[in-house]
């Protein structure tokens, strides 16, 4: 290769100032580094290169490559870094899916959460898919709570998969979801999320373990993620250690707007913008009264848009 040519590459891992980056779906590692315009072109986030970004690198001597342009991203996950800081560290970019393991019970992961996630998903566009983990545990007894809790988010236009990470229960389904793709997983600590991927690869178990290992000594307050390649095909990032996602600023009016099944409706609101509070005529109101919202989504709804006044 010339040294005036370059190559084009996708962001894998990314420590400090030091990368590393693979011609997807190859899995051949080149490290590379970043000058310093670059790094300050883009202000408000932590790391203006992310897992997932797709760069220009020209190689350099030693084997290294030095990074020279970030493609746009066509789309991202964000986290807010701290509460006072205003800043936001992005935790990777261009996302064919993202996972969201819960579980009902042992732990119960609040719809909270989960609505929290699902809207930050859909501000940043990134498709998601939700994997309801420990199915095993559910006895014939609480079988209607699984379907209740499938039926709200189905009728929201998420995908509900359950599984069992621990039977292997519908983990091939999961696996076929992550052929050809670049996935990542997330979900609240307990829920079985580095089972399942051990239950998908059991070669990437090593790797997560140690990235759990490093986050209980506490050294770094910046979690670096990474992309593994998956034996079956297709590309993981975890994410481990999130505990929630702060909510991205945004007007009031335009909350409901990533609330797929709300967006449906807002149209046939007599006013525009509303809130879907306290305005006569709101079709998201009547959608709840007639069953067709789910009034644990409204509800959701109703939270973050309290949060929202809180924060500012
Ligand atoms: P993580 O914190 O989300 O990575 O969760 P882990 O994978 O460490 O799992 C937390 C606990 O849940 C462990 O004791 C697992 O053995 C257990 N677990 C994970 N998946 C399942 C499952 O599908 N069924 C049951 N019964 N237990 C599970
Ligand atoms: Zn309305």
């Amino acid at each position: 290769m010339e040294k005036s040519n370059f190559e084009t590459a996708t962001v894998v891992k990314h420590t400090g100032s030091h990368y590393l980056v693979s011609k997807l779906p190859e899995w051949n590692l080149i490290p590379c580094v970043v000058r310093g315009k670059l790094r300050m072109k883009e202000s408000g986030t932590t790391n203006p290169i992310a897992v997932g970004d797709i760069v220009d690198y020209q190689q350099e001597e030693g084997g290294t490559g030095a990074i020279i342009k970030i493609h746009p991203r066509r789309n991202y996950i964000i986290r807010k870094s701290t509460n006072l800081s205003r800043q936001s560290h992005i935790i990777a970019s261009n996302l064919d899916t993202a996972f969201l393991v819960v579980t009902l019970d042992f732990p119960e992961t609040k719809t909270a959460f989960i609505d929290r996630f699902l809207v930050t998903c859909e501000a940043y566009r990134v498709p998601v898919k939700i994997i309801l983990n420990k199915c095993d545990l559910i006895s014939e007894e609480y079988a209607g709570y699984l379907e209740a809790f499938k039926k709200i988010y189905n009728n929201a236009g998420y995908e509900v998969v359950e599984i069992s990470a621990l039977t292997g229960h519908n983990v091939e389904i999961v696996r076929n979801l992550c052929k050809g793709r670049i996935s990542l997983f997330s979900g609240q600590s307990g829920v079985g999320k580095s089972s399942l991927i051990n239950a998908l690869d059991s070669a990437l178990t090593i790797k997560t373990a140690e990235i759990s290992h490093y986050h209980l000594q506490g050294k770094h307050t910046t979690t670096f993620y990474e992309m593994h390649p998956l034996e079956s095909g297709g590309f993981i990032i975890d994410t481990p250690g999130i505990k929630g996602f702060g909510l991205i600023e945004m007007a009031k009016e335009e909350l409901s707007h990533y609330f797929p099944e709300m967006l449906k409706v807002t149209n046939k609101c007599k006013y525009s913008p509303c809130t879907h509070t306290h305005e006569p005529g709101c079709a998201v109101k009547d959608s709840v009264d007639a069953g067709t919202i789910s009034p644990e989504r409204y509800l959701s709804y109703l939270g973050m848009l309290e949060d929202e006044d809180k924060y500012r």
